[in-house]
């Protein structure tokens, strides 16, 4: 048992041999639990079981997270080979601990948990100086186009392809991170809505519906953004003008080549979006 930023974390290893020593696991989960921590001001959940199974190989993949009964339980197949500086730069871990920090919703809106999945894992990495901004917004602009409607899309609550699931979704909470940003002048952003739908709806333990969850996160940021898109994307295929939106982030290139224009319009709100904010009443940030 760990104790990782007030998550207390029962971690079980499976028969198999794995490159990796016992304190670059614990470094790992530490690291995954704040980052997470970091984004939402409270640890995903008070107690996790985290089982490990190793696997042949350099990958590190197939997380899931189940919540039934008991403590939320993620399980996460470690390739043997896979070394210390892969387990640094691992995302698997830090998704699957967001997803314990939503309300699980109906199957409907999978799109939505794993958008936010997708969406806030880099960030939340970013903030506790885990991963570079660069490195987040070169994957976006390569990424962000999988999540755009297909010919024949019926909208995100009826579209369960893998691009609308995990990318779609994650187009929308950018699309929502930057309206609440750019319409609260950056008093706020998706980051506040997603704490307080935490703090009042629970984690993945609890089955809430969208009309909740969008309830209290319009309200925690004053606008209703989310039930605008929500309305917008949910049953109608939406496309977002993505150069358009790059542009206006100034987002310039890509690759190698990618560099951010501290003179475009909203370039404010992508500097917010990255930054770590210490929950609201606590001054101090957190120890890294
Ligand atoms: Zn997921």
């Amino acid at each position: 048992v760990l104790d990782a930023y007030g998550s207390e974390v029962s971690l079980s290893i499976s028969a198999g041999a794995l490159a990796l020593s016992d304190d670059e696991i614990e470094t790992w989960v530490r690291r995954s639990v704040l980052a997470v921590t970091t984004y939402y001001g409270h640890s995903p959940a008070a107690h996790v079981v985290l089982e490990l199974q190793p696997v042949r190989g350099t990958q590190m993949g197939n997380g899931r997270e189940a919540a039934q009964r008991g403590p939320p339980t993620i399980r996460i197949e470690v390739g043997s080979d896979v070394g210390s500086r892969q387990v640094r730069d691992d995302w698997v871990l830090v998704h699957e601990m967001v997803h314990l920090a939503t309300p699980s919703l109906p199957a409907e809106q999978l799109w939505f948990e794993e958008g936010i999945a997708t969406y806030v894992e880099p960030i939340a990495r970013v903030q506790c100086n885990s991963l570079s901004m660069t490195d987040v917004l070169q994957e976006w602009v390569e990424s962000m186009p999988e999540g755009e409607p297909r010919p024949g899309d019926r909208g995100l609550d009826h579209t369960h392809t893998w691009g609308r699931t995990y990318w779609g979704g994650a187009l929308f909470c950018l699309s929502a991170d930057v309206a609440i940003h750019d319409r609260t002048k950056n008093r706020y952003g998706l980051q506040d809505a997603l704490r307080a739908v935490q703090e009042k709806l629970g984690g993945g333990t609890s089955n809430r519906s969208i009309d909740e969850v969008i309830a209290i996160g319009d309200a925690a940021v004053g606008v209703a953004v989310l039930r605008e898109m929500y309305d917008q994307q949910a049953r109608e295929p939406t496309e977002i003008d993505l150069p358009a939106l790059w542009s206006r982030l100034g987002i310039v290139g890509r690759g190698k080549t990618l560099h951010v224009d501290g003179s475009a319009p909203l370039a404010s709100a992508l500097k917010a979006i990255f930054e770590a904010r210490p929950p609201r009443g606590v001054t101090k940030p957190l120890p890294l």
